[in-house]
């Protein structure tokens, strides 16, 4: 899963983040907990179509390959490495072996030169045949500095005053919050809480023009502490701006199948401002200060490293964002403190606490423009490009029609690297999901009977980095991708559940009547599966399940809608349905500690062969 989001939200959701890439939780009906769970303890024999490919998978080799991918040579599998690519030379060997054919680049278009994949030199005798390999540059930014400073024109008299990153503000998000480096000017305006709420008749925007001005607005929404106030008498309204805290082991809304909650600067950001800067409701300035004045690493674990790596970004250059579906906007946003907001709002003589009073007091706007008042923002970084390589494989389908049709199989491959003495091997995080998808390579390579369609087996780079390596595939695809009919993913597939960890998981289905039922889930055997609603993967997965004997909680989420923050949501995010699998999320998350010794080759063997019958079927209907 992706760093730089995760730095900001892991803080909070160190708590929670057993569940990080967990489905959301809304309360479920019995009949829902039914519908979900599929545990089968004693497996029938597999149907003859797909024997030959299903025992082929087995947890020795499992293990015998995972060894050596999270092994310290490979240090760390980070995108761009040479550790990344002695690992995927290796896949690339085992491709050859089983047969694979190569589905990357075709030779001399970049993953030629070095990585066995392509031709070398001289006039080919026949067609070029293409490289396992799909090579691209990603931007890579570090290093990022920013200032801001405030030019104030009053009556001629011009005052300006320079303010510092980390000192009166905050960025907000990846990315350094700014919009990549070089300077911005322009004018500024207040619009209060930056409200537009037709139902109460309370528009805040009304009559202004926010394009390429920095905005300053207050979070929440007026009468915070007021039940007279609208936006605590409306219920709605309420939920809106002042969204309760995801309550003990519950994952925020928002995640794959659920609405994405309203946000505020979202919408702002819509409008097309230049910045946007965000002052607290409440004053909470002290705490900011507290917060801006720790070092990046605030909270020792002493049985932990202290990392304090330097931050690089990566992004795919030219593509809005970055890349990842959770790129985001990029509209610079920035928490600023009061004394800040003091100082900008100086042409108008009133405080921002001054002109909140006002608003909480009438429930009408005091939204204005700043007449004579500037801002610029200047912003430097360290940029460089990075090599970066997916691994592509494929197996033509049986079908002479229907092999001109695809389905992927995926996971990522790059992990978290080295740092001094410290390897993140990612043994779990994603060793495991890459043996998953060789494991249904050499299955389907295996089994005599082909499916119909054609299969793609896809090993990602630049996950970790907001899931840059499947977002360029899904733009750059080495098959068409109005031919590719679904996708499956896999991330962390190795560690079994616990007491612990299932009793968190349990929650959601602790609904009366279902206490039989869930009393016979074995923890071991315990696997989330998260899918596109109305496709055939459920019926497909809880058929194949017969052969396999796992413990299945499916997860259905509408197409198209896909976070959760694994590669499946590259995928959603060009309206394609997926099948994503994930075991237990651990302590040893993103940790060096994520290491082999720990993983369960019987569960990883047990996903895999899921994931050929599921494939096998969905690819042959
Ligand atoms: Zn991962």
């Amino acid at each position: 899963m992706r760093k730089n989001f995760l730095i900001v939200v892991f803080v909070f959701a160190l708590i929670f983040s057993l569940q990080a890439q967990m489905p959301p939780q809304q309360q479920m009906k019995l009949e829902d907990v039914q519908k979900a769970l599929s545990l089968v303890d004693k497996p029938q024999p597999v149907p003859d179509r797909y024997k030959a490919g299903f025992e082929a998978i087995n947890a020795k080799d499992t293990m015998a390959m995972l060894t050596f991918i999270a092994s310290d040579w490979t240090e760390g599998r980070e995108t761009g490495t040479k550790g990344y690519m002695i690992a995927a030379d290796y896949v690339v060997s085992l491709f050859k072996m089983w047969g694979i054919k190569p589905a990357g680049d075709m030779p001399g278009f970049g993953g030629g030169r070095g990585m066995g994949g392509g031709q070398r030199g001289g006039t080919p005798a026949t067609p070029p045949e293409r490289t396992y390999f799909q090579e691209f540059g990603l931007k890579s930014t570090s290093d990022v500095q920013s200032s801001i400073s405030l030019t104030i024109n009053k009556a001629g008299a011009i005052q300006t005053r320079d303010f510092a990153s980390g000192v009166d503000y905050q960025a907000m998000g990846g990315r350094g919050g700014g919009s990549g480096m070089g300077s911005m000017t322009g004018p500024v305006v207040f619009v209060g809480y930056g409200i537009q709420e037709p139902s109460i008749k309370f528009d805040e925007l009304a009559g202004l023009n926010l394009k390429g001005k920095i905005v300053i607005v207050l979070t929440e929404a007026p009468g915070r502490d007021d039940p007279k106030s609208p936006f605590q008498a409306k219920k709605e309204l309420k939920e809106k701006y002042f969204p309760a805290a995801p309550a003990g082991g519950q994952r925020a809304p928002g995640g794959a199948g659920q609405p994405a909650r309203f946000n505020k600067i979202t919408e702002l950001q819509k409008l097309g401002p230049a910045a946007i800067f965000q002052v607290a409701n409440v004053n909470n300035d002290a705490a900011t200060f507290r917060n801006m004045s720790r070092p990046a690493v605030s909270h020792i674990n002493d049985d932990r490293p202290i990392i304090n790596r330097q931050r690089t970004s990566l992004a795919i250059p030219g593509v809005t964002g970055g890349g990842g579906p959770m790129g985001g906007s990029n509209v610079p946003t920035m928490t600023i403190t009061r004394d800040m907001a003091n100082a900008i709002l100086g042409v108008t003589g009133q405080k921002i606490d001054d002109l909140k009073a006002q608003i909480e007091k009438t429930f009408k706007p005091a939204s204005k423009d700043l007449a004579g008042t500037g801002i610029t923002m200047t912003t430097t970084a360290k940029t460089a490009l990075v090599r970066a390589f997916n691994v592509l494989g494929y197996i033509e389908g049986s079908d002479p029609k229907l092999k001109d049709e695809y389905v992927v199989v995926g996971a990522h491959f790059d992990h978290n690297g080295i740092w001094q003495d410290y390897i993140w091997n990612g043994a779990d995080d994603n060793g495991s999901g890459s043996i998953g998808v060789m494991n249904i390579a050499k299955a389907i390579a295996t089994n005599p009977v082909k499916p119909k369609r054609s299969i793609v087996f896809a090993l990602w780079t630049g996950e970790e980095e907001g899931l840059l390596g499947s977002r360029y595939y899904t733009l750059n695809p080495a098959f068409p991708m109005d031919k590719t009919i679904g996708y499956l993913n896999y991330d962390m597939i190795s560690r079994p559940y616990d007491a612990t960890t299932i009793a968190r998981t349990m929650q959601r289905y602790g609904v009366p009547g279902a206490e039989a039922l869930v009393k016979k889930i074995r923890a071991p055997w315990f696997v989330t599966v998260n899918l596109t609603e109305n496709t055939p993967f459920a019926d497909i997965a809880r058929e194949m399940n017969n052969y396999v004997g796992l413990d299945l909680a499916l997860q259905s989420s509408a197409l198209g809608v896909g976070s959760g923050g694994s590669d499946h949501a590259s995928f959603a995010q060009v309206k394609k349905p997926f099948v994503y699998y994930m075991a237990a999320m651990t302590s040893d998350y993103h940790q060096p500690s994520d290491s082999v010794e720990k993983v369960s080759g019987e569960l990883i063997a047990k996903i895999s062969q899921h994931g050929y019958l599921t494939i096998f079927k969905f690819a042959d209907q």
